[in-house]
C-alpha cells in the first residue's frame, strides 16, 4: 500500500493481551532486511540449533551493564559534589540493582549494598575518577559469568576492560555536561533515565490510496540512556551505546537518518513527556586500535517531524509485511541481497534452497523453537 501522508503519531503504554510480545527496532530491522528470515525468526521464533555462544550478544550485554552503572554512579558522584543526599542514594540505588541483575538475581538488595560499600572504601585509595569508576565496571566484569571464547580473540576480557577505558575517558567529561534525567531530584523513588525498558502502543493515523486509516503498533525496546543538555537549556537528549568492531566514517554516518535512533526518541519523548529531538551515539571498539583509528566515537544528531513521518511510514510497512505472512511464512520475500550480511552465510540457506512443501517440512520438524525478548536483552 501506498502511504500518501502521515497524519498523527500517537503514544500511550500498552494495553493489549499479555502474551503479546510486541516489535522492537532489531525485529522490525531483521524483517526489513529480509522478511523471510526476519518472520521466521523473530515472529514465528524459529532457528536451527545452535550450540556456539553468541559472544557479540554477552559481550554487548556486559557492556551495557557497565555503561548503565556509569551513568548510575556518575548520579552518586554529582551527589557527593553538590553534597545532596537524595542524588547519592538515586546513584547508589540504581548501581545497586545493576549488581544485582548481573551478579545474581537472587543476592538480596542489603547484599548489594554492601558490596557497593566496599568498593567505596576501595575508590578512597584511588586517585583518579577514571579509577574509581574502572572498580565497579571491573566488579560487574569478574562477577558476571563472562569468560574468554579460544575462537574469539576480540571479545576478551582484557580487551573489553580496555575498551571501557577509554570509555571513561570520554564518557566523564561528557556527563559533565549532559547529566542523566533525573524527574526529581528530591525523590529516591524518581524516574531515572537509566536502562528505560518501553513497552508503548504507537497509534499511526495516515492517508493511503485517498483513505484515512489507523493503525496501532506494540513498539517495544530500551532505552540506554536520557540525559539533558545544560549547555543547551536542558533539552532532553538520548544516549544510545553500540559496542563495535571498527567505528569509520561509514559507522558514524548509519546515525544520521537511523530509525532506531528516531523510534527512541518518540520513547524518550513519552518517557520524560518532554519533547525530545536529540540523540548521541556512543560507540566503543573492542579490541581498541593499537595504532591508527577510533577506540571511542560519539555523534549527536537531530530529529525533526519529518524524521518522525519518515519513522511511521517503515514501521506500516515493515507491519504489513508481518500481517500478510506471518500465517504462512514459507511464502514470504526473500530479499537474496541479504544472504551474505555481515560477510557471512544467512543460516537459512539451507530452508530457502528447498520448494515450498519442503519448507514447511524443515520448519516443523528441523528447526527449534528459540524465543528472545528484546525487553530482557539489548
Ligand atoms: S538465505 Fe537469503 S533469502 Fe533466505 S532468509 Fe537468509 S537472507 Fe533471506
Amino acid at each position: 500500500m501506498r502511504i500518501d501522508e502521515i497524519k498523527e503519531i500517537s503514544i500511550d503504554n500498552y494495553d493489549g493481551p499479555e502474551n503479546e510480545r510486541g516489535v522492537d527496532f532489531s525485529i522490525m530491522n531483521g524483517i526489513s532486511t529480509c522478511p523471510f528470515y526476519g518472520i521466521i525468526r523473530y515472529i514465528h521464533n524459529k532457528t536451527f540449533s545452535v550450540v556456539e555462544r553468541n559472544l557479540a550478544l554477552e559481550c554487548g550485554d556486559l557492556c551495557h551493564k557497565c555503561f548503565a552503572c556509569y551513568r548510575a554512579l556518575s548520579i552518586y558522584f554529582r551527589g557527593v559534589n553538590e553534597n545532596k543526599q537524595t542524588l547519592k542514594d538515586i546513584g547508589a540505588n540504581n548501581v545497586i540493582k545493576i549488581f544485582q541483575e548481573v551478579v545474581n538475581n537472587e543476592l538480596d538488595f542489603e547484599y548489594c549494598k554492601e558490596i557497593f560499600t566496599q568498593l567505596l572504601k576501595q575508590c578512597e585509595e584511588v586517585d583518579t575518577m577514571l579509577s574509581k569508576y574502572t572498580l565497579f565496571s571491573d566488579f560487574i566484569i569478574d562477577n558476571s559469568g563472562y569468560y574468554d571464547d579460544p575462537e574469539d580473540k576480540k571479545r576478551t576480557i582484557a580487551n573489553i576492560k580496555d575498551s571501557l577505558l577509554h570509555y571513561l575517558s570520554n564518557f566523564l567529561s561528557l556527563v559533565e555536561d549532559e547529566p542523566v534525567w533525573i524527574e526529581d531530584e528530591n525523590d529516591i523513588n524518581s524516574k531515572v533515565g537509566i536502562e528505560i525498558p518501553f513497552n508503548l502502543n504507537v497509534k499511526i493515523k495516515f492517508i493511503a490510496n485517498d483513505e484515512e486509516f489507523t493503525k496501532v503498533i506494540h513498539f517495544i525496546g530500551k532505552l540506554d540512556g536520557v540525559h539533558v543538555r545544560i549547555k543547551d537549556n536542558n533539552s532532553l537528549i538520548i544516549h544510545e551505546n553500540k559496542t563495535a568492531s571498527r567505528l569509520d566514517d561509514s559507522w558514524l554516518g548509519q546515525w544520521y537518518k537511523s530509525h532506531q535512533i528516531t523510534g527512541y526518541c518518540l520513547a524518550g519523548y513519552y518517557f520524560t513527556k518532554q519533547e525530545c529531538l536529540q540523540a548521541r551515539v556512543l560507540g566503543m571498539q573492542i579490541p581498541a586500535p593499537k595504532t591508527s583509528g577510533y577506540a571511542f566515537r560519539m555523534e549527536r544528531v537531530d530529529r525533526e517531524q519529518f524524521n518522525f513521518n519518515d519513522w511511521a511510514r517503515w514501521v506500516l510497512t515493515v507491519n504489513e509485511f508481518i500481517e500478510d505472512y506471518k500465517d504462512c511464512p514459507e511464502k514470504a520475500v526473500m530479499n537474496t541481497h541479504a544472504c551474505c550480511r555481515y560477510y557471512k552465510q544467512c543460516s537459512f540457506v539451507p530452508l530457502c534452497c528447498s520448494n515450498v512443501e519442503e519448507r514447511k517440512r524443515i520448519l516443523e520438524e528441523e528447526m527449534i523453537t528459540d524465543e528472545w525478548n528484546p525487553l530482557e536483552s539489548d
